[in-house]
């Protein structure tokens, strides 16, 4: 989501005339968008932003910004971390960044730098001073992260490609009325606030219409979409009526959405699996503990037994389908017992892939208070472990791939090396394989697979 978020406030620095740059040291304004789902994230963002700071020595105006999570929950406490930041924009703010920045940047360059003690009122960002002292650009110091009605609306842009570009993001929602007591999100993301489905609809059509193939959309909890906002039609909820209206445009080969929540995975959306091709044979289903006493001190409602009946319904529904998930191992008071129980259910479910987080404390959440806090070693080790049995798992079942032939989306130059191409099967599987990049990207090719290292596959295209 942060990755369509940046995306979002890149587009309308672009569509101003502003050029995006790689090198940071070029750049005018330098903004990160921040994660705060890990210490460690906000830890990589803070030393970034610290160590960008020299490049005000030789270019006084420029302009430093957070946005995002970190900047939601942490606020004006983020100048007294970073001196040289000028603005701090919050999850419901984005499309405000552009006027903070060009604000300042504009004044910043008209402004003679010779004026001693000169205080600057920026146009637009009212209340705000520029601090400017003995020649040296002290910080703008703005910080907005209020709540604003309609925001969801507003991440809808998207920057155009240099090259063929097949799959897209799409941002369906905001916010989280959950509380797990793990996660800051519901204090960064603020409530659940859905699109309308003929914005997000139309949206997905001006991508067709630029080459896009496959959409992923997107959402805290995806699968509870449009809950509290649109009513259920035909028993059916409005995520389900969202994805038969986007299943809906022509041109548009594949869809996939994360994350859902065992809550409100009902038998609609199983359903839907049968009577929408175009979804994808692939579901990230956030696990998070396969313990019924370590759910419920994670505040996740469901019950093991529940997660376990929805993976064999998903399975009956679409045969081939292929499920990964996220697992958080070492929660505050989880014994050996509770972690087999994941280990356990991980083997059961036999997941394609998982994602698994060490538990690492976040401040302000009931279960960074939470007694029984694990080491780092008995963390560390449930990790390995759990490591190795996805191994165990992911490895035969790619391994069982070579020699069919498998439907890929070509997306284009591979990121580690630019000889080959790559792109998903349905599975949502990375394939290499070697091609012209002009004439395969965005296109659906039939690969022979030939080899797997495990997670990722290697074949040629099948010459029709
Ligand atoms: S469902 Fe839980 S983990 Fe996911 S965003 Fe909401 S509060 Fe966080």
């Amino acid at each position: 989501m942060n990755e369509r978020d940046s995306e979002q406030v890149a587009q309308t620095f672009a569509e101003r005339g502003y050029t995006l740059t790689p090198q940071e040291q070029d750049a005018d304004a330098i903004l990160i968008n921040t994660c705060s789902v890990r210490d460690q994230a906000e830890q990589k963002a803070l030393g970034k932003m610290g160590m960008m700071g020299k490049y005000r020595e030789n270019r006084a105006h420029v302009v430093y910004g957070f946005m995002g999570c970190m900047a939601q929950s942490r606020g004006s406490e983020l100048f007294e971390r970073v001196p040289h930041l000028d603005l701090v924009v919050g999850t419901q703010k984005y499309h405000r960044v552009f006027d903070y920045v060009d604000s300042i940047l504009s004044r910043r360059m008209e402004t003679r730098m010779d004026e001693v003690g000169a205080e600057m009122v920026t146009a637009r960002v009212e209340d705000e001073v520029i601090k400017v002292n003995q020649d040296r650009i002290i910080s703008a110091r703005v910080v907005d992260t209020e709540e604003e009605e309609g925001s969801q609306n507003t991440i809808r842009d998207h920057i155009p490609k240099e090259t063929q570009q097949a799959t897209a993001f799409v941002s369906i929602m905001q916010g989280c009325n959950m509380r797990c007591s793990f996660c800051i999100v519901p204090d960064t993301r603020g409530k659940e606030r859905g699109r309308p489905i003929e914005d997000i609809v139309g949206e997905v059509k001006e991508l067709v219409a630029k080459g896009v193939r496959e959409v992923t959309l997107l959402g805290q909890i995806v699968n509870l979409y449009g809950r509290t906002e649109f009513p259920k039609v035909d028993g059916k909820s409005p995520f389900v009526q969202l994805l038969e209206a986007v299943h809906e445009v022509e041109g548009l080969a594949r869809i996939r959405f994360t994350s859902p929540h065992p809550i409100g995975y009902r038998d609609d959306l199983v359903a839907a699996f049968t009577y929408l091709p175009k979804l994808c044979s692939h579901i990230h289903f956030p696990m998070q503990s396969g313990s019924d006493r370590i759910l419920k001190k994670m505040r996740r409602p469901y019950k093991n037994e529940k997660f376990l009946t929805i993976c064999e319904k998903m399975k009956a529904a679409r045969p081939n389908l292929a499920i990964t998930t996220d697992v958080i191992v070492g929660f505050p008071g989880e014994t050996e017992e509770d972690f087999q129980e994941t280990l356990e259910c991980m083997k059961k479910v036999g997941f394609d892939n998982s994602f698994i987080f060490r538990y690492s404390k976040r401040k302000d959440t009931p279960a960074a208070e939470m007694d029984e806090q694990l080491s780092e070693k008995v963390k560390e080790e449930r990790n390995q472990s759990l490591l190795r049995v996805q191994e165990e798992l992911t490895i035969p079942k790619n391994a069982k791939l070579i020699g069919t032939v498998q439907q890929v989306l070509c997306e284009g130059p591979s990121k580690t090396n630019k000889e080959t191409l790559s792109g998903r099967t349905s599975q949502n599987k990375i394939v290499i394989f070697k091609g012209d990049a002009e004439r395969m990207s965005g296109q659906l090719l039939d690969i022979k697979i030939e080899d797997s290292t495990g997670y990722t596959l290697y074949g040629t295209p099948e010459i029709h």
